[in-house]
C-alpha cells in the first residue's frame, strides 16, 4: 500500500513539473493572442501551440482574470510559489547567502517549511517528492532485473557516506569564493524541473542537465546500486543534517522478532540501512519499502513522540514564513535578492548572468537573460543575439531603490557605440527592463547607466562589464561534467580493486 502511495506521489510530481511550464506557455500565448482567441489566427505557431492555447482557454476563461491565476502557481522544487505562499530549498537559501553575502529575509522565510518538514519528518522529501529518486527507483528496478535475467553482474560500490557531506561543503566554499552558487546546476532535482521547464518553452534541453541527468542514472545502473543519493548528493546531505532526530522513525514492533536470518527489508532499502534491526538514522527517506517488503508484517512508521507536542513550534514557524512570504519576493531566479521579474520569458531558471558596477553610493546590479550554456536554444531562436537585461539600481546610503528615468549606452571594447535607449522608466518591482541586440555573440563590453537623482548636482553615470562570450557548444561546461564522470568511474574501480585484493588478503 505504502509502496502505492508513493508511485501515486511520484506520478503526481512529474504531472506537476510538466503541467506548470504548459500552463505559463499557455498563459503567454493567452496574453499574445488575446482572450477569445481573436487573434488566434496569427498563431502562426505549431500544431501544439494551438491545441495548447485553446484548451487553456476552454479550461481557463471562466475565471476573469486567467493569466494571473496561472502567474500564482510557478516553479519547480527549487523554488516555487504557490497562490503567493513561497518555498525554496534550503540550499537555494544557503547558496544566496554566501555568494552575495546578503541575507535575504523573504528567502528565508521561504526555506522554512521544508526545513520544519526535514526537522519532524526526516529525508521524506528524497523519497517521496524527489523526481531523481522517482527515476532512480525504476533504474534500480531495471538493474536488478538486468542481473537476474542476464546474469550480469554490475557493480556494487560503496563510498564513504561523508563524501556527499564534502560535495556539500565544497558547494558552500565556492559559494563566496565565485560568487555564485554551483548547486542549480549540480543538484538532479533541479536540472529535472528545468529540463521540463526548457522543452515545454523552447522544444529543446540542455546539455549540461541532461549530462547531469545522464551521468547519475549510468553511475546508478552500472557502478553503485543507489550510488548518487548515498553518498554524493548535496542535497541529501543538506536534509540528513536537518534530520539528525526526527520524530518519524521506522521501527520494528516491539516484542516481534525477524525470521532466523531474514533480511529482505535491509536488502530492499534503497540507502543500505537496517531496519530489521532498528538501525536507521538521518538517512533514512522515509519511503517505507521496507516496511512492504517485510514478509511477517512487523515494521512500520512511528513518531517517537507525540507529533501533537511539536505542534504549536510548527504552526508558529508556519504562520511566520506564511507572514513573511506573502508580498515578498523569493522566487526561483533570486540568486542575489533581487526584485521579481521575467516571469513569462524565464521562468524558473533558464542559464542567466549577473553583473554589478558602483558609482559613488549609487550601486546597480544588472541580470542578464541570454543563452549562456544553452547554445542548442539559441540555435533554435529568432533573436539569437538579443539580451534581456533587467536593472536594479540602489542608493547605498538610504537603501532606497532608484526610480527615475534612465539613459541606457552599451559600448563595445570601452568606446564603440553598439546602442542605445533614453529616458527608460521602471517597471514595477523597480527593475528597469533593456532589450538590446548585439552584433555577435562574444565579446566584452560596457553597459553606461545615465541617472537623474534629484539631490545631486548632475547626472551620475554607472559602468557596468558586460561579457558575451558564448560560442558554439559549452566545451567548457562538458568537459567538467565528462571530468567529474571520468573522477566518479577511476573512484569507483579504484574501490573495487581495493575490495578484490582485501578478499585475496583475506
Ligand atoms: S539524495 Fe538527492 S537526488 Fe537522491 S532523493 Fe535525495 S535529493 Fe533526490
Ligand atoms: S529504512 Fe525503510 S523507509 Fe528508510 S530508507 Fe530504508 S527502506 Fe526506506
Amino acid at each position: 500500500m505504502i509502496r502505492r502511495y508513493r508511485k501515486l506521489t511520484h506520478i503526481a510530481v512529474f504531472v506537476f513539473l510538466v503541467f506548470v511550464p504548459l500552463m505559463s506557455y499557455a498563459a503567454v500565448l493567452y496574453q499574445v493572442f488575446g482572450k477569445g482567441g481573436y487573434h488566434i489566427a496569427e498563431l502562426s505557431g505549431t500544431f501544439f501551440e494551438n491545441k495548447l492555447y485553446q484548451a487553456y482557454a476552454a479550461l481557463l476563461s471562466g475565471f476573469s482574470e486567467p493569466v494571473i491565476l496561472t502567474d500564482s502557481i510557478k516553479g519547480s522544487f527549487w523554488s516555487f510559489t504557490i497562490f503567493g505562499y513561497k518555498v525554496s530549498d534550503p540550499l537555494a537559501f544557503l547558496g544566496h547567502l554566501l555568494a552575495s553575502g546578503t541575507l535575504f529575509m523573504p528567502l528565508l522565510a521561504s526555506i522554512l517549511l521544508p526545513v520544519i518538514l526535514a526537522l519532524i519528518l526526516g529525508r521524506v522529501f528524497c523519497g517521496w517528492l524527489c523526481p531523481m529518486n522517482a527515476i532512480l527507483e525504476l533504474v534500480d528496478d531495471l538493474r536488478g532485473w538486468f542481473q537476474k535475467y542476464f546474469y550480469f553482474s554490475l557493480f556494487s560500490i560503496s563510498f564513504k557516506g561523508r563524501n556527499k557531506y564534502i560535495v556539500l561543503a565544497a558547494g558552500l566554499l565556492l559559494a563566496p569564493l565565485t560568487g555564485i552558487s554551483i548547486f542549480p546546476l549540480l543538484l538532479p532535482y533541479v536540472a529535472i524541473g528545468r529540463e521540463f521547464f526548457s522543452l515545454v518553452f523552447y522544444g529543446a534541453t540542455t546539455t549540461i542537465g541532461l549530462l547531469l541527468i545522464t551521468a547519475i542514472i549510468l553511475f546508478d545502473f552500472m557502478i553503485s546500486r543507489r550510488g548518487w543519493c548515498r553518498y554524493f548528493c548535496p542535497g541529501g546531505a543538506m536534509l540528513s543534517i536537518l534530520s539528525f532526530r526526527p520524530l518519524l522513525k521506522v521501527e520494528r514492533n516491539s516484542g516481534s522478532a525477524c525470521n532466523d536470518g531474514c533480511n529482505q527489508c535491509g536488502e530492499r532499502c534503497p540507502m543500505a540501512l537496517s531496519p530489521g534491526s532498528n538501525i536507521t538514522g538521518p538517512e533514512c527517506m522515509k519511503c517505507g519499502e521496507c516496511i512492504s517488503t517485510c514478509p511477517r508484517g512487523i515494521l512500520r512508521f512511528r513518531f517517537t513522540s507525540r507529533p501533537a507536542a511539536a505542534l504549536p513550534l510548527v504552526l508558529f514557524f508556519i504562520l511566520l514564513s506564511t507572514l513573511l512570504s506573502y508580498g515578498s519576493s523569493a522566487h526561483a531566479h533570486h540568486i542575489r535578492g533581487f526584485p521579481h521579474y521575467g516571469y513569462a520569458e524565464n521562468y524558473p531558471q533558464i542559464p542567466t548572468a549577473q553583473y554589478g558596477g558602483a558609482t559613488g553610493d549609487w550601486d546597480a546590479t544588472m541580470v542578464a537573460f541570454f543563452f549562456d550554456g544553452a547554445e542548442e536554444l539559441r540555435m533554435s531562436s529568432d533573436t539569437p543575439n538579443d539580451v534581456q537585461f533587467f536593472i536594479h539600481i540602489l542608493n547605498m546610503k538610504t537603501n532606497q531603490s532608484y526610480m527615475g528615468r534612465m539613459n541606457f549606452a552599451v559600448k563595445e571594447d570601452g568606446d564603440t557605440l553598439v546602442g542605445q535607449l533614453e529616458g527608460i522608466t521602471p517597471l514595477e518591482e523597480s527593475a528597469y527592463r533593456v532589450r538590446q541586440t548585439f552584433p555577435r555573440v562574444s565579446g566584452n563590453y560596457t553597459i553606461s547607466l545615465r541617472i537623474f537623482p534629484e539631490d545631486a548636482s548632475g547626472p551620475v553615470v554607472i559602468n557596468v562589464p558586460f561579457e558575451f562570450l558564448r560560442k558554439g557548444p559549452n566545451y567548457r561546461l562538458i568537459s567538467v561534467g565528462a571530468g567529474i564522470i571520468l573522477c566518479l568511474i577511476g573512484m569507483a574501480l579504484y574501490h573495487k580493486k581495493k575490495a578484490i585484493s582485501q578478499q585475496t588478503s583475506g
